[in-house]
C-alpha cells in the first residue's frame, strides 16, 4: 500500500462516524434499559459506593443477534467493520481525544466534592487530560468508565466477527482462524458473564477517567487485540494436531488461573470466611487473602491473563512477531501495573502487606518472579 492509499484508508468517513454513533447509542440504551444484576462497587474514600448494572452479556448477545439478522436481511454487510478497519480506528481515536477534552472541561467546572466527582487539577493541562481529573464522571446517568470498557470489549468481538466473515467470504477458513476466534469469543463471553468482577479492578476503583483510560478502552483493546485476526486474513499457517492440542492446553490453564484467581479474590472480599479450594482461607491481618492462587503468588491472575494472551497468538505460528503484539504488550503492562499496585497496597495495608509479602514472596510467577 503506498502512502496516499494508506492516508486514504485512515481518513474518517461519514460512514465510520455513523457506525460509531449507532454503536455508542445502542450501548447507552441497552445498558440503561436491559435487565441485569445491580452490583455495589468498592467503597470510596468518602464512604459512598456506586452501583453498576451488569447487563453486558445480554446487551452483547442482543447486539450480535440484531447485527446477524440485519446481515441476513442484507441491511448491513457482515464485512462492514473489516472493510473499514483503519478509518474506524482513526475515527475512534479522534472521538477519544474529543470526549476526554470535554471531560476535562466539565471536570474543571465541577464543584462536587464527592470522591467520584471531585476534580483533581494539577494545573498541567496535558497531565490532567491524559490521566483525567475525576474518578467516576457520568453522562445522562451513565457511569462513563464502566461504559467505555464495555464498549471496548464488545468492539473487539465485533471486529473479530467481521474479520471472520471476511475470511469465510473472501478466503479459506483455516484451523488457525477458527482457534483464534474461538479463544477470543470464549474470553469475551466469560468477561461479560463475570462482568461484576470488573467493579473491583484497579481501573474501576483507582484510575481517573482521562485520555489514557478512554484510549485504552476504545482504541487499544479492540484494534490491537484483534491484530492476530487481521494477520491471519493475509497469512496462511498450517498447524499440526499436536500444536493445536498444546495451544488449547495453554488457553485452558491460562483460563483456570485467570478466572480462578479473580474469582477467589472477589468471593473473599464479599465473604472473608468463604472456603477456598474446600478449606477455610488463610487471612493476613483480617484483610488479605493468602490462600488459593493468592497464596501461590501475589498476582497469579496476571499469570493467567498472560497465558491466555499467548494462546490467542499461538494459532498464528512463529513465523512473524506481529501477531505477538498483544502478549508482549500485556507482559510489559502487567509488570508495570504489578509494581504500581504493589506500591498502592504497601501504602494502604502497611505492615499487613509486609507480612503478606513474607508469606507469599512471589509476585507473578512462583520461583521465577
Ligand atoms: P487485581 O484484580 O489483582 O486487583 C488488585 C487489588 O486487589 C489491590 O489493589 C488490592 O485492592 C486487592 N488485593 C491485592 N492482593 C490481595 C489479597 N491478597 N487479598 C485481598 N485483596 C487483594 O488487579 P487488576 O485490577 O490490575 O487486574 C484485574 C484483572 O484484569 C487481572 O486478571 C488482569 O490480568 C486483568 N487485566 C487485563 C488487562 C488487559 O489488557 N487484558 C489490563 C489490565 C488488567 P484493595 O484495595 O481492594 O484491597
Amino acid at each position: 500500500m503506498d502512502l496516499n492509499a494508506l492516508l486514504q484508508a485512515f481518513t474518517p468517513s461519514w460512514t465510520s462516524v455513523v457506525m460509531l454513533v449507532v454503536f455508542f447509542t445502542y450501548l447507552a440504551i441497552a445498558g440503561s434499559i436491559l435487565p441485569g444484576r445491580v452490583v455495589p462497587g468498592a467503597t470510596l474514600a468518602d464512604g459512598t459506593r456506586l452501583h453498576y448494572r451488569c447487563n453486558g452479556l445480554l446487551s452483547l448477545l442482543l447486539l450480535v443477534c440484531l447485527l446477524g439478522i440485519s446481515g441476513w436481511m442484507n441491511l448491513v454487510s457482515p464485512t462492514a467493520i473489516a472493510d473499514r478497519g483503519l478509518e474506524l480506528l482513526s475515527t475512534t481515536l479522534i472521538f477519544s481525544a474529543l470526549v476526554t477534552f470535554l471531560l476535562y472541561m466539565a471536570g474543571c467546572r465541577s464543584r462536587d466534592q464527592s470522591s467520584s466527582l471531585k476534580p483533581h487539577i494539577s494545573g498541567n493541562l496535558i497531565h490532567d487530560w491524559w490521566f483525567g481529573i475525576q474518578l467516576n464522571p457520568q453522562f445522562i446517568g451513565i457511569d462513563l468508565k464502566f461504559y467505555f470498557v464495555r464498549a471496548g470489549m464488545m468492539g473487539w468481538l465485533l471486529i473479530n466477527l467481521s474479520v471472520l466473515a471476511k475470511c469465510i467470504l473472501e478466503t479459506n477458513l483455516s484451523r488457525s482462524m477458527i482457534l483464534y476466534q474461538l479463544f477470543c469469543v470464549l474470553y469475551i463471553l466469560d468477561y461479560f458473564f463475570y462482568e461484576e468482577y470488573m467493579t473491583s479492578t484497579w481501573d474501576i476503583i483507582a484510575e481517573r477517567l482521562g485520555f489514557m483510560l478512554v484510549f485504552g478502552d476504545l482504541v487499544w483493546i479492540p484494534f490491537t487485540f484483534s491484530i492476530q485476526g487481521w494477520w491471519l486474513l493475509n497469512n496462511e499457517v498450517q498447524l499440526t494436531t499436536a500444536a493445536i492440542i498444546a495451544n488449547c492446553l495453554v488457553f485452558l490453564i491460562g483460563y483456570l488461573v485467570f478466572r480462578g484467581a479473580n474469582k477467589q479474590k472477589h468471593v473473599f472480599k464479599k465473604n472473608p470466611k468463604a472456603l477456598i479450594w474446600g478449606r477455610p482461607p488463610k487471612v493476613i491481618g483480617g484483610k488479605l487473602l493468602a490462600s488459593g492462587y493468592w497464596g501461590i503468588a501475589r498476582h497469579s491472575n496476571y499469570l493467567g491473563d498472560l497465558l491466555l494472551a499467548l494462546s490467542f497468538s499461538l494459532p498464528c505460528g512463529i513465523s512473524s512477531p506481529v501477531p505477538y503484539f498483544y502478549p508482549i504488550y500485556l507482559f510489559i503492562l502487567l509488570i508495570w501495573r504489578e509494581r504500581r499496585d504493589e506500591a498502592r497496597c504497601a501504602q494502604k495495608y502497611k505492615e499487613i502487606w509486609a507480612e503478606y509479602k513474607k508469606e507469599v514472596p512471589w509476585r507473578i510467577l512462583p520461583y521465577v518472579y
